[in-house]
């Protein structure tokens, strides 16, 4: 397919290379975007551990109004010199719980998305946006958070699947400092440190392989639903659990690199590492292969990335290089795992191709996890997505927002189809 819309590699790099890092004076003070999800908690963990590091400017989640409640009194108790964060409740109902809440009235941006970029607009003297929102919903606010030139430690990929050319846009235009917080992309980044692009050769992507990495292809059409959350290394939200069974998250991953590091797609290989040991790897143009290792453990590239690429310490656990045993490599099975496939025909097509992948997969994904599609027919309702709609380029954010939701219809009358069919 012809590809009007990729970056000329590597100039066009996210990931600020030799740039230096914005000087921020501590304590940095952190808006937390998705509080009360599995990201959004380890950071508020991290607040907790640094407290003469880090602050809570604002902080948002979706409905899960109470829990956030308890961890922010977690946080003010280690930190009880910090002023309270702003707080954006996007779902409706769980927002007026929340202004019943002793002290939270004031301090309760609006409902619904708007109060995403709300938090990251309003947040006073903010220092990094940590974007620990799952799926298309965190584009609007890392757009917000570049518009003011903020650092941005990234854990959405999804944005730059859905926006990479609309947030190097804007990263461009406002100063920003995109860092990655995905422990695949944070390893290449270490592997970079003051390195030029022109010395880059290749990047390499290691994938555990998710639970059904050895499962013959005739059983994963009955592979339960807690098969397919029940991943060998990494405790994560549901979403992203359930794109690394199917190695979707490997090839939104494939493109979160192709934004943040500026290469072409031909020069992001994936290979499968079971021991999630080895983060991921950098080959350089003489053939140096540098790589980054360690426990399986989001706190450290989290925290990496809102220090400004400095390696704070952190109490925890450490690789034992003896017992870790034997580094497996293995090459990925396009037959029994085709989202690694539609990813890289998308990211090869460009333009709105990635935003309908993506919702799709959100689609799908999110059917899956209502017990309506099998495992299976994730990869089926994706494909029919792409091959029903036609793809052109991203403009603007409208566009990519227009895209995106007429892709969603589309994979829900999908699924709905599969799932009356009582496939
Ligand atoms: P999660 O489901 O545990 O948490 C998501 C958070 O976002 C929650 O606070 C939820 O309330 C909020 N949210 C979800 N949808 C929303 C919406 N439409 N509007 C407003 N708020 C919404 O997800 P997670 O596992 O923390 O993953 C977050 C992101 O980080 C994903 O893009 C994922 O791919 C990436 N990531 C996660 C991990 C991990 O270890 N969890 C590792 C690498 C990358
Ligand atoms: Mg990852």
């Amino acid at each position: 397919m012809p590809n009007d819309h990729q970056p000329a590699a590597p100039g066009n790099a996210l990931y600020p290379f030799r740039r230096p890092r914005l000087p921020l004076p501590l304590p940095l003070r952190l808006v937390v975007l998705g509080a009360t999800g599995s990201i959004g908690r380890q950071t508020l963990d991290l607040v907790r551990r640094h407290p003469d590091r880090l602050q809570l400017a604002a902080v948002t989640c979706q409905g899960r109004v109470e829990e956030l409640a308890a961890d922010l009194a977690a946080v003010a108790a280690a930190c009880p010199d910090a002023p309270p964060p702003l707080v954006a409740v996007t779902d409706p109902a769980a927002r007026e719980r929340a202004a019943a809440l002793p002290g939270w009235r004031d301090r309760l941006l609006g409902a619904g998305p708007v109060g995403l970029v709300e938090a990251v607009a309003a947040a006073e003297a903010p220092s990094c946006v940590v974007n620990g929102l799952v799926g298309a919903a965190g584009l609007p606010p890392t757009l917000a958070a570049a518009a003011r030139g903020l650092r941005i430690a990234l854990a959405n990929k999804e944005s730059l699947v859905v926006g990479g050319e609309l947030v190097a846009r804007a990263v461009a235009a406002g100063g920003a400092e995109v860092l990655p917080v995905d422990s695949e992309h944070a390893a290449i980044a270490q592997c970079l440190s003051g390195r030029d692009p022109s010395e880059v050769a290749r990047l390499v992507l290691t994938a555990s392989g998710g639970p059904f990495r050895t499962t013959p292809a005739a059983d994963l059409a009955t592979v339960t639903r807690e098969q397919v959350l029940a991943h060998p290394t990494w405790r994560m939200g549901p979403k992203i659990t359930v794109d690394s069974a199917t190695l979707m998250n490997k090839g939104l991953e494939v493109i979160e690199a192709h934004f943040l590091f500026g290469l072409p797609y031909d020069r992001i290989d994936v290979v499968v590492h079971p021991g999630s040991i080895v983060h991921s790897l950098v080959e350089f143009v003489d053939g140096a292969l540098l790589a980054q290792l360690g426990t399986p453990d989001m706190r450290i590239p989290l925290q990496y990335a809102i220090a400004g690429e400095i390696h704070w310490p952190l109490a925890g656990g450490r690789l034992d290089l003896l017992g870790a045993g034997p580094l497996a490599f293995e090459a990925p099975d396009p037959g029994r795992f085709p989202c690694l496939r539609l990813a890289r025909e998308a990211a090869l097509a460009g333009g709105t191709a990635p935003v309908i992948l993506n919702a799709a997969n959100e689609i799908a994904v999110a059917a899956l996890l209502a017990g309506r599609l099998r495992y299976v027919d994730v990869p089926a309702v994706i494909e029919d997505t792409l091959a029903r709609l036609p793809h052109g380029p991203v403009g603007d954010l409208d566009a990519a927002l227009a895209a995106d939701a007429r892709a969603r219809t589309e994979a829900a009358v999908l699924v709905d189809a599969r799932a009356s069919a009582g496939r």
